[in-house]
């Protein structure tokens, strides 16, 4: 029989997107109180970040990867997306191109690699901060997300609106898949 609580998940989510577009900034900014002592690797490769959460009665551990960089050379690998429950579109509200380019470049990319056809995507908008700088609408981000099979959000890492959200409905939505 079920030994009871205590039971941990453990999930592997992908931070996707444009470079400059925040995406070491939602994860330092989610994980920050927990890891203060832990930088971003400066270098191009490869990241991850752990986090340790309780959604629901349920203890579960995220194991957030970040591209660090090397999106700007397309060059992230499969080794990337392997075993991946979970994967965060991240663009910039400010910046057109980088939401165009999770239609033209992005969603193929995660077609390409992604071997976990089960895998759940959060589209997130960020940068709501800078609302006088935007030129992708809500509207517009809905659009997509409800086309693409993604959940949605808008967020900010500069004032934290919405960063926790991000990753505890995206690990909700995981935690539903059979
Ligand atoms: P990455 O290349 O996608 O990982 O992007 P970074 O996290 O390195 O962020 C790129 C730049 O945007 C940095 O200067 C961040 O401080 C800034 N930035 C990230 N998120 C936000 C945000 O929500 N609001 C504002 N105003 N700036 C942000």
């Amino acid at each position: 029989g079920s030994s009871g609580g205590g039971h941990e998940c453990s999930f592997k989510i992908l931070l996707i997107g444009d470079s400059a577009v925040g995406k070491s900034s939602l994860l330092v900014s989610f994980v920050a109180a927990a890891h203060l002592d832990d930088d971003i690797a400066p270098t191009i490769g490869v990241d991850f970040k752990i986090k340790f959460l309780t959604i629901g009665g349920k203890k579960l551990k995220l194991t957030i990867w970040d591209t660090a960089g090397q999106e700007r050379f397309r060059t992230i690998t499969s080794s990337y997306y392997r075993g991946a429950q979970g994967i965060i579109l991240v663009y910039d509200v400010t910046k057109r191109e980088s939401f165009t380019n999770l239609a033209d470049v992005w969603t193929k990319e995660i077609e390409s690699h992604s071997s976990n056809k089960d895998c759940i995507k959060m589209l997130v908008g960020n940068k709501i901060d800078k609302e006088d700088e935007r030129t992708v609408t809500r509207e517009e981000g809905l659009a997509f997300a409800e086309e693409s099979g993604c959940l949605f959000l808008e967020s900010s890492a500069k004032t934290r609106d919405n960063v926790e959200k991000c990753f505890e409905e995206l690990a909700l939505k995981i935690m539903d898949v059979p």
